[in-house]
């Protein structure tokens, strides 16, 4: 048998959500075969890991969303992994997370076993990563990050949604950094005077360049509201999403400074209003990269997979992938 299932779940601040990902081993075909979501609790943490199991097990069971989808292999182990919205160290304990409700650090891997095992019958394998880590899987092995179906071997993922999270593949390997917490790039500082971020320091990137950046860039409206009146060629929207292109092209050279990558992706919330933010982001990225004039440009691109692949990378990396 070539073919296997792994279950990956991406939990976030409002939804989790969960996908079931088929590998063919003789092709090295990958495809999501089922997708299911729920609301995230905000009462605690075993509220938040009663959701996931719940979710896991409605992939699992006969008569569920996907019946057999995730039927366990030959030695009755299921391949789960879970993504979270934060600090994510190695051993999969998760230390900071600011948009979940939890009652401080969260080894979630147990939890689930102990809950899920029990209840199917089966042993987990459990894999537990950041979330934007494995977005960064999830477009680099099935999406964007890929020349002709390639995997690169230098890429950078940008995800652009409330906040800003990152990946980074250097030499064709997934960089984690010593503890795990490597990609963190949202909070890099661009700026020593500026706003206030919610990690306590000032002028982090993720203050300008992600949705609540936006925000904070047209004085507090909606970025959904500037982007309609940017596409509607209002002068002044249009100026707000020049300046969030510049900001956003100052974080991407430092970036591009740093790693030489052969592809920037830019994923996240943020890309369903692409055809108003890439052309401002093309510009402010030409503007501050060094050198501009003597070396190739990375490939700047948006993702491809959307929403899921925060659960479809997850997947992935349980699966070894
Ligand atoms: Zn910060």
């Amino acid at each position: 048998v070539t073919v296997r299932h792994a279950v990956g779940v991406d939990v976030g601040g409002t939804k989790c959500l969960a996908v079931v990902v088929e590998i063919d081993d003789a092709t090295g075909r990958l495809g999501v075969v089922a997708e299911h979501r729920v609301d995230t609790p905000a009462t605690g943490t075993a509220d938040v890991v009663a959701a996931v199991a719940g979710l896991i097990r409605d992939l699992a069971v006969p008569g569920s969303v996907a019946p057999g989808a995730v039927a366990p292999g030959a030695a009755g182990r299921v391949a789960v992994g879970i993504g979270l919205p934060g600090l994510v160290d190695r051993a999969g304990t998760l230390w900071a997370a600011p948009n979940l409700r939890i009652d401080g650090p969260m080894t979630i891997g147990p939890l689930l076993a102990d809950e899920l095992g029990r209840d199917l019958g089966v042993d987990l394998d459990v894999v537990v990563d950041n979330d934007a880590t494995c977005a960064t899987v999830a477009e680099w092995q099935m999406g964007a990050g890929r020349h002709d179906g390639v995997p690169v071997d230098d890429l950078v993922v940008v995800t652009l949604g409330t906040g800003i999270g990152g990946g980074v593949v250097a030499g064709g390997r997934l960089q984690r950094g010593h503890n795990g917490f490597a990609g963190e790039i949202g909070h890099m500082v661009v700026d020593p005077a500026g706003p206030v971020c919610p990690c306590g320091r000032r002028g982090c990137w993720e203050r300008y360049s992600s949705g609540s950046g936006l925000a904070h860039l047209a004085g507090g409206r909606r970025g959904e509201d500037v982007v309609a009146a940017a596409r509607a060629g209002d002068a002044e929207a249009l100026a707000v999403i020049a300046e969030f292109g510049r900001w956003t092209g100052i974080g991407l050279a430092n970036l591009t400074n740093l790693l030489d990558p052969d592809l920037l992706v830019i994923a996240g919330g943020l890309v369903s209003s692409a055809d108003v933010l890439a052309p401002a982001i093309d510009a402010g990225f030409a503007e501050a990269l060094y050198a501009p004039d003597r070396r190739p440009h990375p490939g700047l691109r948006m993702a491809e997979l959307g929403e899921p692949s925060g659960a479809i990378g997850a997947a992935l990396l349980a699966a070894g992938i």
